[in-house]
């Protein structure tokens, strides 16, 4: 069948792409080297903070623009590499005032707001360890999160403190200082919580970066799984050798461009390349504090002259549901290259970039565990459309078929599906799962970490998402683990079993629905579903929460009593039910 692609010409290049020749680039390249383009601290030490910020505040790009952030109103406040310096600086004494010691961990809570920033990366230059939640998350995964990652410090506003955490403080005694940043001059703040802005204020201008072993903790990213709790990823510090590097060849950032991540540091992405990457380059990064809305995007890629944008599927989306007109009517002569990651980016969005904007979408595809891009379309290599592309120089990926007994068999052959393995050995490469070693061993056999998603290689080397391997779930490009979805409905006195698939939705990809079974002397009615929505919701909140609910009098089970969620997902799409010898009888 003949494949569609998207020729790309040295003529269309506005500026030379920093990975000019795939095979030569995979070829030449080596990690050191990559760590050499990168500072370093006294001894073989690294800190994620220094090269993405002290490294350019002390040379000649201490005047130039770091952080341009947008307030509600679209107004701008920006910042330097000299300021971001002085700011990260004052947050990393705040930090040591407060006894908060290297390896200890910082969390954040908080919408796109400047002191997000300052948190991320003051708590780098303390050596303490940083981990974002999303604001969207109600109490439920928060507490999950907060207690399994022993948070010492927490981050948050005013509002979001009061509304999801304050009533959990009790149930978190390793929670030592909340720092509050205000909504509103007139508030007054909790007793047991200090004043973010009064901390910096008051802390000196001066802090001697901790210098870092590269192995030390520096991020801690949760994700989920098919079963149990939410895994804390734990990335180090040698990570950063990663985000230059990915950066630089599968992005094509360039010290000059104006880059726009449109991820919320709360997930993986909007940490990596909304906070790290574009900074270690020297480049300035835009960070709206407002959700996608299409004339305030496409005025913000026109007004600060984005020239590289990072955004995803569900907002591709978005924007063809308005149309490509509107798009056409604001003249983006300084966007030259656009990419897109988290879910599976489908050829109409990619072609529809050209429409729109006469650039393609570059997808490309890494996860949590992954740390950085490791597969994606480059600017100077042509495009298939729908294909994540090839592996960056550096990574080598493989797809896979999981043996009996834990080994795995490589599949050579083009077009074969398998699981999507990695080799290991790159340097953002999650370093295990908080607590959880067996889970982390889980992942790998002998040298190749395997992913959980099925792809296929092209006999031209182009790698094609085919789907999930497990049964978590990504809705608007964030990851859900069932478990999470159905511990919380389990929680209702009536619910005697729970299970959550995802089903399709045009927009966000997937959106999770949920099945329950109710326990004897319940009766299923819609005040009771509509109650069961609504307690999600509240304990989940709106990003992790089921749109649907359906009872059910029981939910297809093994024998062994492991809930058939993907009999239940094969019902719901109307697919053939596969295999189902293990199905308990009474279904
Ligand atoms: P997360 O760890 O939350 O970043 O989610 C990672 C998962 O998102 C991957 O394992 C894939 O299932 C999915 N994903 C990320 N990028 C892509 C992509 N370009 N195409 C398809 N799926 C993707």
């Amino acid at each position: 069948m003949p494949r569609q692609t998207i020729r790309k010409q040295s003529e269309d290049w506005e500026l030379i792409p920093n990975l000019l020749d795939y095979d030569a680039a995979r070829r030449n390249f080596s990690w050191e080297h990559e760590r050499e383009l990168l500072d370093g601290m006294p001894g073989g030490g690294l800190n994620i903070a220094h090269e993405a910020v002290d490294r350019h505040a002390a040379g000649d790009r201490c005047e130039h623009l770091a952080l341009r952030w947008l307030d509600r109103s679209g107004e701008a406040t920006d910042f330097s590499y000299g300021d971001l310096s002085r700011l990260t600086n004052r947050f990393a004494n705040v930090l040591r005032n407060l006894g908060v010691k290297k390896g200890e961990r910082v969390f954040a809570l908080s919408e796109r707001i400047p002191p997000l920033y300052i948190t991320a990366l003051g708590t780098l230059k303390n050596g303490s360890v940083f981990c974002p939640l999303f604001s969207a998350f109600g109490p439920e995964p928060l507490h999950s999160r907060l207690s399994i990652g022993e948070a010492k410090v927490l981050v948050t506003t005013e509002s979001l403190y009061r509304r999801k955490v304050a009533a959990l403080r009790d149930s978190l005694p390793h929670l030592q200082h909340v720092l509050l940043v205000r909504d509103s001059a007139q508030e007054k703040h909790p007793d047991d919580t200090l004043d973010f802005q009064q901390l910096l204020d008051a802390a000196a201008d001066e802090f001697p970066v901790c210098n870092t072993n590269p192995e030390d903790p520096a991020l801690l990213h949760f994700t989920s799984g098919t079963t149990g709790k939410p895994k804390g990823a734990i990335h180090v510090h040698e990570a950063v050798v990663a985000h230059h590097a990915s950066a630089r060849l599968a992005l094509d950032l360039h010290p000059q461009d104006v880059f726009w991540c449109t991820a919320d540091p709360g997930w993986v992405t909007g940490t990596s390349y909304g906070i790290i990457a574009p900074l270690t380059i020297g480049a300035t990064m835009i960070v709206d504090r407002q959700e996608f809305e299409p004339e305030r995007w496409y005025g913000i890629l026109r007004d600060h002259m984005v020239s590289v944008w990072y955004t995803a599927p569900t907002a591709v989306r978005m924007m063809m549901k308005h149309g490509a007109e509107l798009a056409r009517k604001f003249q983006l002569p300084a966007l030259r290259f656009m990419a897109s990651v988290g879910e599976p980016l489908n050829p109409e969005a990619v072609l529809w970039g050209e429409e729109a904007f006469e650039l393609p979408f570059h997808d490309n595809w890494w996860q949590t565990e992954t740390g950085g891009i490791m597969i994606a379309n480059f600017a100077s290599m042509d495009i298939r459309p729908g294909s994540m592309g090839k592996p960056l120089p550096g990574i080598e990926a493989t797809v896979v078929r999981r043996r009996e007994d834990g080994s795995v068999e490589l599949i050579e052959d083009a077009d074969r599906e398998g699981e999507l393995a990695l080799k290991r050995g790159w340097p953002s490469m999650f370093r295990g799962y908080l607590h959880e070693e067996e889970r982390y061993r889980a992942c790998f056999s002998g040298d190749w970490y395997l992913t959980g998603d099925l792809a296929r290689r092209d006999e031209d080397g182009y790698f094609w998402f085919v789907g999930r391997a497990d049964d978590v779930i990504k809705s608007s490009g964030h990851l859900i683990g069932p478990f999470e979805v159905e511990s919380a409905l389990m929680e209702h006195p009536a619910v005697a079993e729970a299970a959550a698939i995802g089903v399709p939705d045009p927009i966000a990809g997937e959106v999770v629905k949920a099945f329950v079974s109710l326990k004897p002397a319940h009766q299923p009615s819609e005040a009771l579903r509509t109650e069961l929505l609504a307690l999600a919701r509240r304990r989940l909140g709106p990003a992790v929460a089921p749109r649907q609910i359906e009872i059910h009098d029981n939910l297809p089970r093994t024998r062994s009593g492991k809930i058939m969620r993907r009999l239940l997902k094969a019902r719901e799409l109307g697919l053939p039910e596969g295999d189902t010898s293990t199905l308990e009888s009474r279904e």
